[in-house]
């Protein structure tokens, strides 16, 4: 995920994700409908398309961090990004885990 970190008139710090990856996505131009194919239909064109995609990597994390629940997203299909999430939380809590053993030693 590309964040950019700026500073607002008043001193305060925003944060704001760098969409820059868009422009050059394959998917640029192309009819959005078919990566949000109706239930039950192929996704297999999407997929294709973000296999070759230099932007997969951020735009799969862009999809992750916004909690994308639609669509196919750096090549990965709804179901598939809940279970990186998953997958994701779990190691968090495995590596919180092991911090606060470590502490505690
Ligand atoms: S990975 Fe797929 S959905 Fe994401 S920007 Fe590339 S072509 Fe588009």
């Amino acid at each position: 995920m590309h964040v950019i970190e700026t500073v607002t008139g008043d001193g305060l710090p925003i944060t704001q994700l760098d969409l820059g990856w868009q422009t050059t996505a394959n998917c640029v131009g192309i009819d959005p409908d078919i990566f949000f194919p109706e239930r039950g239909a192929s996704t297999r064109e999407a997929k294709a398309l973000c296999a070759s995609c230099k932007a997969r990597a951020a735009c799969l994390e862009y999809a992750l961090e916004k909690g994308e629940k639609f669509g196919i997203w750096g090549g990965t299909s709804e179901r598939e990004r809940r279970r990186l999430r998953r997958i994701r939380a779990a190691e968090r809590r495995a590596r919180e885990i092991a911090r606060r053993d470590c502490l505690a030693v």
